[in-house]
């Protein structure tokens, strides 16, 4: 049987952090909620017959804040995987959570349906930043959320944090990562702050007193080394784990690896074709119940120099980067020379001064 991944959308949030332009809904509707899950339920139902051929060795169902579910709706929702896919026997199983949202008691259900893995929003320690950010939480609840989940069986515990923040200094990172550390995650992410223009943060413009570019470099650098020095080694540009811990639905991204996303604003990679859902909860459930599949947004089969390009764009984001061609080692030998990036063996990877300006070494090496 063929291997592929499962990405479900869990569109709901308490309320929206003032950064971010994930799509998700703020509120309670337990109705709407409600009726989200009967629609991917029903969406399950008809994707099942395709999908006979595959195994699913990975599912993350994110958001959002999926963690906000009432226990019969992740129940209905993991029934539905259950029942309609063939889910491989050692699948690793993801639910994205906020502190808050879900208690201990909660957290034994998730594990009872065979969540295997949580991955919980900290983004800092410091109180003020949490409130710039629009956080609805302070460090102590990440915390006491975090050893409720560790209480209720989680031995694969990933938490997020973001560098690069309004007011945030490289001591105060480095405080919040020496925190998240002590509470020792088998994972960790860390995000640079990207401001997207239809946000609160977007809209402050030149108000949003960000740390200056040099600053932002120190941190990710510092950072990482203090993750490295922690035995959290980085394998991606933004992600760091402990041995074996690994995300392996996030590494199906980078590795262009097949994955079936589901709901509003999700995508997926099918047979070669990439293809995504629009952003309306509404069309989505509508079609649905009415019979109909949702409507797709975007459905393109990338030709060979696509996927070469792909290749190289997602597989220079993995620490240990791509094989390196004898055309790559041409294009590449300048950011050899200067240090930012390194031959590993037969491959070609960022060096953490790469990875600093990835994003424009990138845009040159697909020109
Ligand atoms: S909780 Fe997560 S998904 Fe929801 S608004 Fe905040 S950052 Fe976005």
């Amino acid at each position: 049987m063929k291997r592929i991944g499962l990405y479900i959308h869990i569109p709901f949030c308490l309320k929206k952090c003032a950064y971010c332009d994930f799509y998700s809904i703020p509120g309670r509707d337990e109705a709407l909620q409600n009726r989200y899950i009967n629609a991917l339920t029903l969406h399950m139902k008809t994707l099942s017959a395709t999908m006979e051929d595959r195994a699913f060795d990975t599912v993350y169902i994110g958001g959002g804040t999926p963690g906000l579910l009432s226990a019969e709706m992740l129940t209905a929702l993991m029934n539905g995987i259950r029942e309609n896919f063939t889910l491989a026997e050692d699948a690793e199983i993801t639910l994205e959570t906020n502190p808050a949202v879900a208690d201990e008691a909660k957290f034994r259900v998730m594990r009872s349906l065979g969540i295997n893995r949580l991955s919980m929003g900290m983004q800092s320690s410091e109180q003020a930043v949490l409130k710039t950010l629009g956080r609805l939480h302070t460090f102590d609840q990440f915390a006491e959320t975090f050893g409720e989940a560790r209480r209720a069986g989680f031995k694969n515990l990933s938490a997020d944090v973001m560098y690069a923040l309004p007011g945030q200094t490289v001591d105060g990172l480095l405080e919040t990562l020496h925190s998240l550390i002590a509470l020792s995650p088998e994972h960790i992410s860390m995000y640079g702050l990207k401001v997207e223009e239809n946000t609160p943060f977007g809209r402050m413009g030149e108000r949003l007193a960000l740390p200056d570019e040099d600053t932002q470099c120190e941190m990710y650098a510092r950072a990482c080394e203090l993750l490295e020095e922690s035995d959290y080694h980085r394998y991606e540009i933004s992600n760091f784990a402990k041995a074996r811990y690994e995300s392996r639905h996030n590494l199906r991204y980078w590795q262009r690896e097949e994955y079936l996303g589901m709901g509003p604003a999700s995508h997926s990679f099918v047979d070669g074709v990439r293809y995504s859902y629009p952003h309306s909860i509404e069309d989505y459930i509508t079609a649905l119940e009415q019979g109909r599949l949702p409507d797709v947004d975007s459905h393109v089969t990338l030709t060979p120099a696509e996927a070469k390009n792909e290749e190289i764009m997602l597989g220079l984001r993995l620490a240990k980067g791509i094989v390196a061609t004898d055309e790559l080692q041409k294009k590449c030998e300048n950011y050899l020379r200067y240090g930012f990036m390194e031959r590993k063996d037969e491959r070609i990877a960022f060096t953490t001064k790469g990875f600093l300006v990835s994003n424009t070494i990138l845009a040159e090496l697909m020109e």
